[in-house]
């Protein structure tokens, strides 16, 4: 048999079986160990953790512990076993981990990232791309667009949604935007050579928004095909090159103090197949796990209605759970500008995304590039299991609940379309139950779909018959407690034909109602509906809805 371990790039290659993987660690570090305590002498002087506590804070939304407490604090204190030492322990390889290490290990600190994934990225390298960089960025110079920090800053605590941004945050945000920026080109991110262009999602009146683009397929270097992957492997290529230490399938479970409910920070405690693994910091840790959408518990503190059957987009290839947010407040830090994620604002009607993919569990692939192509080549294909079907034209089909009732204009967009989605629909629960897509045979002729795996789940998330009454009976998906009464679904079928023949839909105003749905075979696909994550920070940005702030004894940043 043999096992995985990490190389010296951190990426796992199978060896023959050791003792255990402790052993194989410990060596391995024990094996650098003579490199870490001389860099580690130098980096003593050398790091000017105040600047990079600042870097971190301004431009990577990362959650900097130096000096905090633990959930599972065994043995507390100097004479417990370490398997792994570095000066800088991150948690998460995404988006804001990954540039932290840069940032670390350019200032002279040995650097370990911890990440629960069997592949760095995170939502990261899933990501449009869109990056959301002015204050007088060169690209913004080169094509005549005048911004600064100032005019930014103003700009940004102004727009109707940002003012709910914490504006400590959003100053140290706009001062660093150029560096920022900077930082991404001389770790080898490429922008194309064009204009900036309104951001994603904020205020348009000055041009600061610029993509990278992923043209490449769907593989195991580019997961979903998301333009992130232009940003996060060349960032991924630079940190290791530093030397940054990447240990995959590794899970933060908690954070070591010196004593079991105060002093400094230690390190962290994570599992690696089933092992624990005691990692020492001895400068800081930096908790970068991204946000809590994948949580459910955690995301229902916001809003009651977020229950289970809402799909977080970026899953299954990674998962946000909370569990930086959860270290850091169990150390006594607090979220922060938290009004962003319950008010409804614009940004967050953006957060709250109606999927236009249907058919399966996941809206995948994610983000630009190939979008729904080549999920055989895609190391996630197993978990998301079908590519699903793309809705170009909402006129193919009528959303129903699990009642079996229309419930919502199709078109609609936003809150519009996401409260109907969140009322209670026919159920008892919290939130409001599966969604489901109703449409004939004709339909897949115009959409052009094929419904058939691997475009379509028919476990649990499709399901065709030759007739309604059949069809109703048939669904069981995880999240539709009770059987869809037929006779309802005959019923809103027949209503919305009726509409159809009179060109207005009388029940919610879906615009000039155009095909009925007659003909067999019927088909029932699902999504009920999916979200962005709430809470993580743009690549590089810190204008997060929730962040962490500073404790007493730590400095915390998100
Ligand atoms: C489909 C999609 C498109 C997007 N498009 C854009 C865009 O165009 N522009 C934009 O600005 N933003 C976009 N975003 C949002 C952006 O990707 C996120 O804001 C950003 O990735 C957040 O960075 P992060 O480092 O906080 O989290 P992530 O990038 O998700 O990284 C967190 C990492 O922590 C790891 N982790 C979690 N828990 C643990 C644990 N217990 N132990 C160890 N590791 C753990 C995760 O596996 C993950 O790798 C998009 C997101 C998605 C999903």
């Amino acid at each position: 048999m043999s096992r995985k371990c990490p190389d010296e790039g951190g990426r796992y290659k199978y060896l023959p079986k050791l003792n255990s993987y402790v052993d194989i660690v410990s060596k391995f570090i024990h094996m650098k160990g003579s490199n870490i305590m001389g860099k580690n002498d130098a980096a003593n002087t050398r790091l000017p953790r105040r600047d990079f506590v600042k870097k971190a804070a301004a431009g990577i939304g990362a959650a900097a512990l130096a000096g905090i407490s633990a959930k599972e604090t065994p043995a507390a204190g100097a004479s417990r076993h370490w398997d792994i030492t570095a000066d800088v322990v991150i948690v998460g390889a995404g988006a804001a981990g990954i540039p932290a290490s840069i940032e670390a290990a350019q200032h002279g600190a040995t650097v370990i990232i911890v990440e629960q994934n069997y592949d760095i990225g995170g939502h990261g390298i899933e990501s449009g791309g869109n990056i959301a960089l002015g204050g007088g960025t060169s690209l913004q110079k080169k094509y005549g667009i005048e911004d600064s920090p100032d005019a930014m800053f103003d700009d940004l605590i102004r727009w109707h949604d940002y003012r709910f941004s914490d504006r400590e945050i959003v100053r140290a945000f706009c001062d660093e935007n150029v560096p920022s920026f900077d930082f991404l080109l001389a770790h080898g991110v490429k922008f194309p050579d064009v204009s900036p262009n309104g951001a994603d999602g904020g205020p348009q009146n000055v041009l600061r928004s610029q993509t990278v683009h992923w043209s490449g397929e769907v593989s195991a270097f580019s997961p979903t095909g998301g333009n992130g992957t232009s940003l996060m492997r060349p960032l991924e290529a630079s940190a290791r090159k530093l030397g940054v230490q990447i240990f995959l399938q590794h899970s933060l479970t908690g954070v070591v103090r010196e004593d079991n409910f105060s002093g400094r920070v230690l390190g962290i405690t994570a599992t690696h197949q089933g092992k624990t693994l005691n990692i020492e910091a001895k400068k800081g840790v930096v908790l970068s796990t991204g946000g809590h959408t994948s949580n459910v518990n955690f995301r229902r503190m916001f809003d009651p209605r977020l229950t289970e059957e809402y799909q977080v987009v970026g899953e299954p290839y990674s998962r946000q759970s909370g569990d930086g947010e959860i270290a850091a407040m169990q150390v006594g830090a607090s979220l922060w500008g938290a009004a962003s994620q319950t008010l409804e604002t614009q940004a967050r009607s953006h957060i709250f995304e109606k999927p236009y993919v249907i058919g399966n569990q996941f809206g995948y692939p994610q983000g630009g590039g190939h979008r729904g192509e080549n999920l055989k080549d895609s190391p996630v294909a197993g978990l998301a299991r079908a590519i699903g079907l793309f809705v170009v034209d909402f006129q193919n089909v009528i959303h129903v609940n699990q009642a079996g009732r229309r419930f919502v204009n199709e078109f609609a967009t936003g809150f519009d379309w996401w409260n109907p989605c969140l009322e209670s629909n026919g159920g008892k629960s919290d939130g409001g139950g599966p969604i489901w897509a109703i449409f004939d045979a004709d339909a897949v002729k115009r959409e052009s779909w094929v419904c058939a795996p691997p475009f379509v789940d028919p476990d649990g998330w499709f399901f065709t018959s030759q007739s309604l009454k059949e069809l109703a009976g048939r669904i069981a998906g995880k999240y539709q407690k009770e059987t869809m009464p037929a006779a309802a679904l005959e019923e809103t079928v027949a209503r919305y034909n009726r509409f159809v023949d009179g060109g207005k839909d009388e029940d919610f105003g879906k615009p000039a109602p155009k095909y009925k749905i007659q003909t067999p075979i019927y088909f029932r696909s699902a999504r009920p509906t999916g979200f962005n994550p709430l809470t993580a920070s743009r690549p590089t940005a810190v204008l997060s809805p929730v962040k962490i702030r500073r404790t007493e004894q730590t400095l915390i940043i998100s």
